[in-house]
């Protein structure tokens, strides 16, 4: 299997998602990767609820430690907790003020089919506004059941790894009740990923499109 790369040195990124966590659940391992090979690189960062509060500044630290030497941005909004639908347009004009404020070379976002809405409805943002770029749709396991069959894989390090489940748990003590929070269920599905690429670890995506250079 070929390791496609993005071409040329990556300078910018974006991540989003629609609560504090989503970013260092899904794509933890591929920002610690992508952030230690590329010192500098500039990380636009955007969660739509959690802003003002404990959640946010849970949030600041960990992706703060997640992007190390990054030039990380991070904005996050104040929109209520599981009700993304019902707040559609104030949604859409963050995903708007990010888009104008960046070009990024990959997008790390939710997938367009998670179960729960606010991941879903995001990712359906996303592919509005970042039209030209190639986009990773990252998995967060839940009660819903919602893993499918992914198409792009980032193997990690055991290191990095290590280091995800680590930064996780020091860094979102809100979250460490949740039955589901916990080393075993994030180190799992990143051993399950990995026996799929031919990995230790990975973590795996959905892309909905990629265009090839193929001719150079
Ligand atoms: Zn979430």
């Amino acid at each position: 299997m070929i390791g496609l790369g993005t071409g040329r040195r990556p300078d910018r990124i974006v991540a989003v998602g629609a609560h504090c966590d989503d970013i260092a659940i899904g794509a933890g391992g591929t920002l610690l990767t992508l952030c230690l090979a590329h010192p500098g690189i500039r990380v636009d960062a955007l969660v739509l609820t959690g802003g003002g509060g404990e959640r946010e500044q849970e949030e600041r630290a960990a992706l703060a430690a997640f992007c190390p030497g990054a030039d990380l941005r991070l904005t996050v909004h104040k929109l209520p907790d599981g009700r993304l639908p019902a707040h559609w347009d104030e949604a859409k004009g963050a995903v708007e003020e990010l888009r104008a404020g960046t070009e990024p070379d990959l997008v790390l976002a939710p997938r367009t089919d998670d179960a729960h809405q606010d991941h879903r409805g995001l990712a359906k943002l996303m592919t509005t506004a970042f039209r030209d770029h190639l986009t990773l749709g990252y998995e967060i396991v839940k009660w819903d059941g919602d893993l499918g069959r992914p198409s792009a894989y980032q193997p990690l390090s055991t290191e990095v790894a290590e280091e995800k489940v680590r930064l996780l748990q020091e860094h979102y003590p809100s979250q460490r009740h949740r039955p589901w929070y916990d080393r075993e269920a994030f180190l799992g599905l990143a051993r399950i990923r990995g026996i799929e690429c031919h990995s230790r670890y990975a973590e795996a995506f959905a892309v909905t499109k990629l265009t090839l250079n193929l001719g150079g």
